[in-house]
């Protein structure tokens, strides 16, 4: 029986066609090795949309490269976003890497490992066309038992100047509704408790599609055709956000009050530099809507200071957004300047450590938002999903209420009342840190999002 490991790096996205990796190589009687020194196929899932990721990925496929050089009989095999922009031109670069597989090509993994190990690979980097997956392709989770991503489409449609991922995961592709609820309820006979619904744009989902095929339509089938307590909206469009959506989230708490919502900046002269579809007065006008349309809302968001052309009094307009709309998470980053983007050869790019001083004040005021945010949950009882003992101390439990994501944001630590993983009890707060609650358990939520 062969052996192999897998690394998977980059976004929640990536994460699904890693299990799909594991799933397909699984079946095929493959098995999965802990420990690299272990396995005889050493497997990479790359990022590749930002140099930072591609880095990433280069350190983590030269240790692999270093195993290799210990034991020559292992193979590297490198796939996934980094494979997809850069193809063959990682072969000179990376001599020791045995096969290269571009993110449309996952479905080949048995019989290209089969190929390479028989010596019968015809060419070391293999880029297929444009691949959807469907709920029939075997997937293994790689997540805690009780939650998951189901991925609703491929590709993206949008051009937002700054980014490669549309060269990198092609055009849109939507999943049809069928397929995705049978996947749900796959996923819900697992065990599965909290479902993150992920796209690239979440909000454009069946416009390749068409027929009535919108993530209204997607919600509405998923809510009658599944009992998965917790359904969390990720990555959507501010300008795609219909009122038919907010009244679904109205009315429906499985359907968590709870969005990701990248905005990327507020500033219009900025926001049409990237190619972003609205205005200032439409996000401001926009959060107003939802938090008028479901008031305990949780917003997370994403704001790129450092744009080429980028002045100090649109870092201001960004600052007093974020003063005073007070979002709940905000993710903050400096733009990277990608070789291929639009944005590469635009005029004014802002220096390093401009950007960085940006940067951190931007920072430094929403940790105070968030802090002081956090202190208006003190006193309620909120329903929690536990995930298990504390990775501080074995003497907490750590859960996340329905305001808080997998991975990106904050926990809500137990120190009082047992509860096992996976398990939606009801936590009293009793007290807010920067990005994070403290409570004691009062009860079982029981099977429905509070
Ligand atoms: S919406 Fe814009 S930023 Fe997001 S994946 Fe598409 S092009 Fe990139």
């Amino acid at each position: 029986m062969s052996t192999f490991h897998l690394v998977s790096l980059g976004c929640p996205k990536n994460l699904v066609d890693s299990e799909v990796m594991l799933g397909l190589l699984q079946e095929s009687g493959w098995q999965l090795k802990e420990s690299a020194e272990d396995a005889d196929v050493l497997i990479v899932n790359t990022c590749g949309f930002i140099q930072a990721a591609v880095e990433e990925a280069v350190d983590e496929i030269l240790d692999l490269v270093k195993i290799k050089s210990e034991f020559p009989r292992k193979y590297v095999v490198v796939t996934g976003c980094m494979v997809q922009r850069y193809g063959q031109n990682l072969v000179a670069g990376l001599p020791e890497v045995d096969l290269f597989v571009g993110t449309e090509g996952e479905k080949d993994i048995c019989s290209l490992l089969a190929e390479m190990q028989s010596g019968s690979l015809q060419n070391k980097v293999h880029l297929p066309e444009l691949f959807l997956m469907d709920s029939k392709v075997p997937r293994i989770l790689s997540t805690p038992f009780f939650r998951s991503s189901l991925k609703l489409t491929e590709g993206c449609n949008n051009r937002c100047s700054y980014c490669m991922i549309p060269s990198i995961r092609g055009k849109l592709r939507s999943r049809p509704i069928d397929d995705l609820v049978l996947e749900m309820q796959h996923l819900q006979k697992s065990g599965v408790k909290e479902i993150s619904l992920i796209a690239q744009d979440l909000t454009a989902y069946g416009r390749d599609l068409g027929n009535g095929v919108t993530l209204p339509a997607l919600l509405e089938s998923l809510l009658a055709e599944t009992d998965v307590p917790w359904i969390r909206l990720m990555y959507l469009y501010p300008s795609g956000v219909s009122d038919e959506l907010l009244t679904l989230i109205r009315e429906n708490r499985r359907i968590l009050p709870y969005m990701d919502i990248p905005f990327q900046h507020v500033s219009d002269s900025v926001l049409r530099r990237m190619n972003r579809h609205y205005s200032s007065f439409d996000l401001c006008r926009f959060v107003e809507r939802v938090r008028d349309a479901v008031p305990d809302i949780a917003l997370r968001t994403t704001m790129m200071v450092g744009f080429p052309g980028e002045t100090e009094e649109d870092v201001q307009q960004l600052l007093d957004f974020l003063r005073e709309y007070r979002l709940d998470h905000v993710g903050l980053f400096a733009y990277t300047n990608e070789e291929g983007s639009a944005s590469e050869f635009f005029e004014d790019q802002c220096p390093e450590e401009v950007k960085k001083e940006r940067l951190d004040r931007a920072m430094r005021l929403q940790a105070d938002i968030s802090e002081r945010k956090l202190q208006s949950y003190v006193g309620q009882t909120l329903p929690v999903l536990v995930e298990g003992l504390s990775r501080e101390t074995d003497l907490l439990l750590e859960g996340r209420s329905q305001y808080q994501a997998p991975d990106i944001d904050g926990c809500v630590y137990i120190n009082d009342g047992m509860a096992a993983p996976g398990e939606i009890v009801n936590v009293h707060i009793t007290e807010a840190q920067i990005y994070d609650l403290v409570g004691a358990v009062v009860g079982q939520e029981g099977n429905n999002a509070g």
